[in-house]
């Protein structure tokens, strides 16, 4: 037998069997009647998930398509904006800015730190008429989640200032409330706590955002919010609908509504916290210094020991699939997730082959500290 495969990286993430189920169903046309009770169930689920009563367009592409659509649909060349950039993927943020021509003014955030909100006062001290502030909520390649409660508190007091937000990693792990929190366009991703193959973003839009979006001159094609709204509204999408992801969306908000929100929640804040407590207990320390996210664990590789070997032999050993680090921090940390369709022996599968690893490594461990504290930990519940 091959090895078997344990898929804990911060997306793709494992999709349940229930999904896969649905997602085998014969293909059926995108403009044909039958689709139309599909994407209004999906169209509903998402606000119920986004918890927004604004629109959540679906579009055929990976997360980061959203992220251009946010810039390009609301932005005009030589805009002043704000970037926090505490990783890769803020650094993504930036690098999209710049190739639409907007004026970037970042907030150069520690890795491994969430940003304060004192930061963004600032910025925004500095770049007064700047028109938008860009985050993300969960920074997978630190392992951090930002503050964006305290940035939305100091955003209330800046009503010109769009609030940008990429959760493609933290929602489902994180409660994360798109309208409480003023949040005017919201990114997330199929393959990360959604529970579905790689292929929609989703993107809620405020009506603020939306006013915006009147005065954005910038060329854009496939990425046509405008259109796009208008089509969601006759439940439609602009181009060919990714059918089987969207029928695949359905599933998984059903099993997500089976669960409730709360519940999904505290799984995904136990799974990270028996996560990190088991690390600590044999020895690692965490990536994550102030803010740890609920979705993906950035452990540090212990002295002398290349976190990449890590990473490599926990899937070529023993057929677990977590992530290394990006970047700079190549060779110095790795990662595992909780995210999606994540449980308790999700964990302890990682913990113990983690454990495995490092013994085999040459690093000094009781085999089975880990695994014991996580045990603790997700008994409790
Ligand atoms: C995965 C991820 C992305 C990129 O998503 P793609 O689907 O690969 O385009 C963007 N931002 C964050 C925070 C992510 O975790």
């Amino acid at each position: 037998m091959t090895i078997k495969k344990y898929l804990l990286a911060p997306g793709p993430t494992p999709v349940p069997p229930e999904v896969l189920l649905k997602m085998a169903m014969p293909i059926i046309h995108h403009r044909a009647p039958d689709f139309i009770p599909v994407l209004d169930e999906a169209k509903n689920g998402l606000k119920w998930l986004f918890q927004t009563k604004n629109d959540v367009l679906i579009l055929c592409s990976t997360g980061t398509g959203g992220m251009v659509g946010a810039v390009n649909n609301f932005f005009n060349p030589g805009d002043k904006v704000i970037v926090v950039n505490g990783g890769k993927f803020g650094e993504r943020w930036t690098k999209i800015c710049q190739a639409y021509g907007l004026n970037v003014h970042e907030i150069s955030v520690e890795w491994g730190y969430s940003v304060r909100p004192e930061q963004v006062e600032e910025a925004l001290k500095k770049v007064p008429d700047a028109k938008g502030l860009f985050m993300q909520s969960c920074e997978t390649s630190t392992g951090v989640y930002h503050d964006i409660e305290g940035v939305a508190r100091v955003l209330k007091n800046h009503p010109d200032v769009l609030f940008i937000v990429d959760s493609i990693s933290a929602l489902v792990a994180h409660d994360i409330k798109t309208d409480e929190l003023g949040i005017d366009i919201h990114v997330a991703g199929s393959q990360k706590g959604l529970m579905l193959p790689p292929g929609l973003a989703l993107v809620s839009v405020s009506e603020k955002a939306w006013k915006r979006a009147e005065s954005s001159k910038m060329p854009r094609f496939y990425f046509n919010f405008k259109k796009e709204r208008e089509n969601l509204q006759k439940n439609q999408t602009n181009f060919t609908s990714a059918v089987t992801l969207i029928i695949g969306l359905n599933e998984s908000l059903r099993l997500l509504k089976q669960e409730g929100l709360e519940n999904v929640f505290k799984r995904h804040a136990r799974l990270a916290h028996a996560t990190r407590k088991a690390m600590e207990a044999i020895g690692l320390k965490l990536f994550a210094k102030d803010s740890p996210s609920n979705s993906v664990t950035a452990i540090e590789a212990p002295q002398g020991i290349d976190g990449q070997a890590i990473y490599k032999n926990l899937r070529e050993r023993y057929g677990i699939t977590g992530a290394g680090g990006q970047d700079k921090l190549k060779g110095k940390i790795f990662r595992i997730a909780h995210l999606g369709y994540a449980d308790t022996f999700d964990v302890i599968t990682a913990v113990s082959g983690v454990e495995m690893v490092l013994k085999s490594m040459g690093y000094n461990i009781k085999l089975g500290t880990g695994v014991g504290v996580a045990e603790e930990i997700l008994m409790e519940a």
